[in-house]
């Protein structure tokens, strides 16, 4: 430890117990001792009225935790019954990260309802831990948290991923934290270092300047946290073999109760992680009312309306509908981008689109790089035309 204890000096009155934000400090025999939960905060020196603890050199990070730890899991977070699409996007990049690793990849499924377990094992897990209970009817951080600790610790996986979903963010860290490991947030890439066998996380940095490699070399399991839509779905196969094990979850409590959920009423969306077709506006629509001219054309195709920050940021459309590095993560078959400028903040969510229409006045919009189709123009003018023609083409 680089923190110790003069067991002379300690007089045991446990001020630096109360200290310590990583319960790493206990009494033992009537005086303070270090465990091996220090992380070196320093935060109990100053407290200490003995002046009893004190720091040595820093010692080398512990050898690897790793021995023993195999298995790449993925959490398959599903609402009513109904598994959510992220699930199988995490089988999708599970499976690769696993055939890298030659270890099983397995998803866990927790809820209350009847659920197609199988389904998981057609996008590609070779297990799936079924755990089907009453406290697990509404999503609540603290029996999910409970049980998937208990799963890991029983289970030792090498790598654990989950959705940057609500629910993904929510209680993934409080297990990381209860197991003590690293968490990797909002990762858009993931693979196995071919050398060491480490998961390299990737993802944005420093305002989607720099593309970050973060690696937990030293604790296990590996945790990330991925977008919705940022990685594809791996092969479906109805003939593919695998084992479904009924989890129980017993000992699983919890001080809250799920009471009620109510789901938001929209006016003008549809779910825009899912949609194949995204009609996106930004400041260039100079108004709040340009979204309904954006809205017309996103209805011809059953399509979604999105937008960039600054939009949000102007009042003019709701937090919900903003696309990008603070927004959501969206992969449409088509993207349009009307009067938005390409910053790169913007472009990290919705880089992926098949295709991507920008209309933008400005020439030389950075946004014109990553189009696949750019109109130079109006907005007002060109929206208003597209309509027009595709209704024409509908016959409506
Ligand atoms: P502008 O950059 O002002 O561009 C407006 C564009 O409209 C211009 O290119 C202009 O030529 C064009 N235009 C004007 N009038 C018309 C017209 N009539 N017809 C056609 N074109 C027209 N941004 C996001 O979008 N999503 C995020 O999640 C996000 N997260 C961020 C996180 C951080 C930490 C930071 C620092 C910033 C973030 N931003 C995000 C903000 C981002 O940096 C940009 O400020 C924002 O994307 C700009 O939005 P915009 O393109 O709509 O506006």
């Amino acid at each position: 430890m680089p923190v110790k204890v003069d067991r002379d000096k300690c007089s045991g009155c446990k001020d630096c117990i109360a200290s310590c934000p990583f319960e790493a400090i206990e009494l033992q025999d009537g005086k303070a001792s270090i465990n091996e939960y220090c992380q070196a905060c320093m935060a109990c020196l100053s407290v200490c009225p003995e002046g009893a603890i004190f720091e040595t050199e820093s010692e080398e990070p512990k050898p690897q935790k790793a021995e023993g730890y195999s298995g790449v899991w993925i959490f398959a977070e599903q609402r009513s019954g109904k598994v959510s699409s992220v699930a199988y996007e995490l089988l999708g990049i599970g499976r690769r990260l696993a055939d890298d690793l030659k270890t099983e990849l397995s998803a866990l499924l927790f809820g209350a309802e009847e659920t197609d377990a199988r389904e998981l094992i057609r996008w590609g897990a070779d297990k799936v831990y079924h755990a089907k209970d009453n406290i697990l009817q509404n999503f609540n951080d603290e029996p999910y948290a409970q049980l998937l600790t208990k799963l890991i610790n029983e289970h030792r996986p090498e790598i654990v991923l989950a959705g940057a979903t609500p629910i993904g963010r929510s209680f993934l860290p409080r297990v990381a934290a209860r197991i003590r490991t690293g968490l990797t947030a909002d990762c858009t890439s993931l693979s196995i270092d071919k050398e060491t066998g480490n998961l390299l996380q990737i993802r944005p940095a420093f305002g989607g300047n720099i593309m970050a490699t973060i690696l937990c070399p030293n604790n296990r399991p590996q945790m990330a946290t991925v977008r919705p839509r940022v990685m594809k779905r791996g092969q479906y196969d109805t003939n593919r073999a695998g084992e479904i094990i009924d989890i129980k979850a017993d000992g699983i409590t919890s001080r809250t109760k799920v009471i009620e959920s109510v789901k938001e009423v929209s006016d003008i969306t549809v779910n825009l992680q899912e949609a194949d077709i995204i009609v996106s506006g930004g400041r260039g629509l100079g108004d709040p009312k340009g979204f309904k001219i954006l809205a017309e054309l996103a209805d011809l195709f059953g399509g979604a309306v999105g937008s960039s920050r600054a939009a949000v940021d102007e009042g003019w459309i709701p937090y919900r509908h903003q696309v990008g590095q603070t927004g959501k993560t969206v992969c449409p078959k088509i993207y349009f981008a009307c009067g938005i400028s390409g910053a790169v903040q913007h472009l990290v969510g919705m880089q992926s689109s098949d295709i991507i229409i920008a209309i933008n006045r400005n020439p030389e919009a950075p946004i014109f790089n990553m189009a696949s189709f750019g109109i130079v123009g109006d907005l007002y003018e060109i929206v208003p035309l597209l309509v027009k023609k595709i209704k024409e083409s509908k016959g409506t």
